[in-house]
């Protein structure tokens, strides 16, 4: 039986099916709740005409639809704008929004902080808090979508990228339910390729992924050999670049078509060098893949360097060269630090930031688990 103040907005569509059925009626009740909250943005139920006026009390009584608070809104030279959103236990998260000519690109986060330490990441420096709720993923696009309307802005959003505050994969659980509504067409309607979850090479989760909902991944590879990469990513202890490619090849094997995009950060004479593109290219060999390189976005006390644009066009040309379709990402929000791995929101407990190694192994344990 559902119990009062049941928050609707942690279910995927399967659940709500079934939450619906709980109150004594029709399993279709689920797909016209989607379509009033995700689509026509109605928080309302006595506003939900289509459903009968006992449905409504019920609903009234039993269930309820939070949502996240503005904490500050900055907004970019090149038109990004960032949140800072505040959660019920005081957390807060950032999310970002890209603006381009034909595309509005949502950038969304999964965890408060990030347990996986990656050296060059400056949600890292912060440690781990907790994973969101599925309410708290999708309610960060059901947020930007209400702001940038009450903004006025001519901006849609029509993709969704899972590479905000956090390792994805490493909130599975949340994380699916919020996939399906995203891909729901009765719910935000995204069409597979408009959706990508970025990991950092979590395995028996990303054949979980796979199994549960049909997505575009992106891998943070950043490093062509397991000893750098073990350094800028240490979660590559656990799964070592083979078994994270052979994971990419099965990742794309059920539909012919998709690729995975393995995502590279450019960190001038770690990782940038023409002899590291060539290996690379070699690993990636008969991995249905493209590269896009990532200019490293500084931030305070890191000693890492962004690579020269000569570097960077090297690496790229040596790739093409290697029939690798590869790109150079853009970097957008640099002034208002909302970059790639520039975000860092605010912990509340920070004790748990000098938990950070106990954590990893911890969480890396739980990962091996869910295979
Ligand atoms: N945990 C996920 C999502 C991270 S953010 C993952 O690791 O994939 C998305 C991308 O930005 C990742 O490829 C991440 O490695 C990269 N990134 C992190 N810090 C960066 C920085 N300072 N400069 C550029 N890219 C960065």
């Amino acid at each position: 039986m559902a119990q009062p103040n049941t928050n609707l907005l942690n279910m995927g569509p399967q659940e709500l099916e079934g939450f619906f059925k709980s109150l004594g009626h029709q399993g279709f009740r689920a797909k016209q709740f989607m379509q009033w909250v995700y689509q026509r943005d109605m928080t309302e139920f006595s506003c939900m005409h289509d459903f009968p006026l006992d449905l409504r009390r019920q609903l009234d009584e039993l269930a309820s639809l939070p949502t996240l608070t503005v904490h500050t809104e900055k907004t970019s030279k090149d038109e990004t704008i960032k949140w800072l959103l505040e959660m019920d236990d005081g957390n807060k998260i950032e999310t970002v929004f890209i603006p381009d000519t034909k595309r509005g690109t949502l950038c969304i986060s999964s965890q408060v902080g990030c347990a996986l330490n990656c050296s060059f990441c400056a949600t890292a420096t912060q440690g781990f808090n907790r994973n969101l709720s599925t309410s708290e993923i999708v309610g960060q696009i059901m947020l930007a979508k209400r702001r940038l309307l009450e903004l006025g802005s001519s901006h849609k959003i029509t993709n969704i990228v899972m590479m905000g505050m956090g390792e994805p994969l490493l909130n599975l659980d949340n994380l699916i339910p919020a996939l399906q509504i995203m891909r729901s067409d009765y719910a935000f309607g995204f069409a597979k390729r408009k959706v990508t979850v970025s990991t950092s090479g979590l395995v028996p989760a990303m054949d979980k992924l796979n199994a549960a909902v049909d997505v575009a991944l992106a891998v943070s590879l950043h490093a062509p050999s397991d000893d750098l990469r073990t350094q800028l990513v240490p979660l590559n202890k656990k799964y070592p670049i083979a078994e994270l490619l052979a994971a990419c090849k099965r990742y794309c094997s059920i539909k012919k078509s998709n690729k995975v995009t393995i995502e590279y950060v450019m960190l001038a004479g770690v990782n940038d060098s023409v002899a590291n593109a060539r290996l690379l290219a070699k690993q990636l060999a008969n991995v249905p893949c493209k590269v896009n390189l990532i200019p490293f976005n500084p931030f305070p006390g890191n000693n890492y360097n962004c690579s020269s644009s000569n570097a960077i066009m090297a690496f790229q040309r040596c790739l093409v060269e290697r029939g690798y379709l590869t790109t150079v990402r853009r970097t957008r929000g640099p002034d208002i630090d909302a970059a790639c791995g520039q975000l860092r929101g605010r912990l509340r407990d920070k004790t748990k930031r000098n938990a950070r190694f106990k954590v990893t192994r911890q969480v890396v344990t739980v990962g091996r688990n869910l295979s």
